[in-house]
Parts: structure tokens; C-alpha cells; sequence
């Protein structure tokens, strides 16, 4: 009998240091000092902002850009994303980035020459010179092809101006291979396939116009790409 007392005591004792233990977990969850965990703003988790991509130079520079003038690459920390080429004539005899400059400033009263390149013909730059104007070296938009949705062909698109009038003669030959140089570096720099090369007249969007003019070997510039 007294053994069986004390079985029962002793399951009742620890039932009722089970019983305390259960508000002691409890309480110390319930009623605990400890501060809650503050939010903290952190801008890394606010929202994801992906940032531009940043097209490192190729190592060494030479291999992959070999004879490249180091002035057709843009600032690194403003260099864009390009898409499209477009390719424009100057519809004048004569001419060169500071003429242009001048002249849309005066006429269109544009911040400056509208092409990011300007191809002489040896008249006012040398033939086959290639200039790198303002818009180029700051990668801001051009102002050499209106009318696209969204101003997408200024906006992303690199003008290329070749001084002379084309729908009467042929560009020059050293006009021709600059720009051929110059058109290959954008495509590999930036991944332009030929299809994104156009004159401004095959331009999606763009308003009506004989530029590049008719006599531009522009099936025979594309035939000469490597993609
Ligand atoms: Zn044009």
C-alpha cells in the first residue's frame, strides 16, 4: 500500500514538473526581454536593379581590335548598348564633322552634328578619314534618323555619315573601306547582325528618303560582313 503511494506521488510530482516546465517554455516565449528583430532597410533588398551591362574591353586590346583607332571606343563608363547601324550620305559634294556641326547647329538648331561618324572623301577630311563627333564620345543620342517608334534609330541606333552625294556617284573606295572597318567593329563590339545594318531609306520607321542614295553598294557592303 505504502509502495503504491508512493508510485502515485511520484508520478504526480512529475507530472506537475511537467506541468511548470510547459508554462516556463511558454512564458519565455510569450514574455521574453529580448527585442524583437528590427527591419531594417536595406536597399540591396528593396528592389533588384540590374544594372547595365558592362562590355569590358577585350584583353590585351590588340588581338581582337587590331589597328582599331582608340577614339572609336567610347568611354567605358558611358559606353550603351547599341543595336542597329544606320547608314547615312551627306548629300553634298564636300564636307566634314565641323562643317555638319555647324550646319545643323545653324539650320536645325541641333545641340551639334547629328552622326556619331562622319566618313570623309578627301575634300574637307581626308578620303577615308573616319571622325568621331560629340554624340559618339558622350553615347548620347544622334539626330540623323526621325520617325521610328519610341525615336528607337537615333535613340539606339549609331549614325554613320559618308560625305558625298550618292545618288549620282559611288562613294570612294577608301570610304568604302573604312566604313567596312568601322562597321565590323561595331558588330562584333556590340553583336549587330547584318540585318541591323540599314541605310536611313531601309531604316524600319523612318520618314521617306533617298539617303544613302541609290548608287550606295549597300548589298555589297553587307556581302563583305561576317555575320
Ligand atoms: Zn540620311
Amino acid at each position: 500500500m505504502q509502495l503504491l503511494t508512493d508510485e502515485i506521488k511520484r508520478k504526480m510530482i512529475s507530472r506537475v514538473f511537467i506541468f511548470f516546465s510547459c508554462l516556463f517554455v511558454l512564458g519565455g516565449c510569450m514574455y521574453t526581454d529580448e527585442p524583437m528583430p528590427e527591419i531594417v532597410h536595406s536597399p540591396s533588398s528593396e528592389s533588384r536593379v540590374i544594372p547595365p551591362r558592362v562590355i569590358k574591353p577585350e584583353q590585351g586590346w590588340g588581338s581582337a581590335y587590331k589597328n582599331i583607332p582608340g577614339n572609336w571606343l567610347p568611354p567605358l563608363q558611358l559606353e550603351k548598348k547599341w543595336v542597329a547601324v544606320v547608314i547615312h550620305h551627306s548629300a553634298t559634294e564636300k564636307g566634314n564633322a565641323a562643317i555638319f556641326d555647324k550646319l545643323h547647329k545653324e539650320q536645325n538648331h541641333w545641340e551639334g552634328v547629328g552622326y556619331d561618324f562622319v566618313i570623309g572623301n578627301g575634300t574637307d577630311s581626308g578620303d577615308g578619314q573616319v571622325e568621331v563627333t560629340f554624340r559618339w564620345r558622350k553615347q548620347i543620342p544622334g539626330a540623323h534618323c526621325g520617325g521610328t517608334s519610341g525615336n528607337w534609330a537615333n535613340k539606339d541606333g549609331i549614325g554613320i555619315c559618308l560625305v558625298g552625294n550618292f545618288c549620282y556617284r559611288v562613294p570612294t573606295a577608301r570610304q568604302m573601306q573604312s566604313l567596312l572597318k568601322l562597321v565590323r567593329f561595331l558588330q562584333k563590339r556590340y553583336g549587330i547582325p547584318r540585318s541591323r545594318i540599314y541605310g536611313h531609306n531601309t531604316t524600319p520607321g523612318a520618314r521617306v528618303t533617298a539617303c544613302p542614295g541609290k548608287k550606295f553598294p549597300m548589298s555589297r557592303l553587307k556581302s563583305m560582313l561576317n555575320f
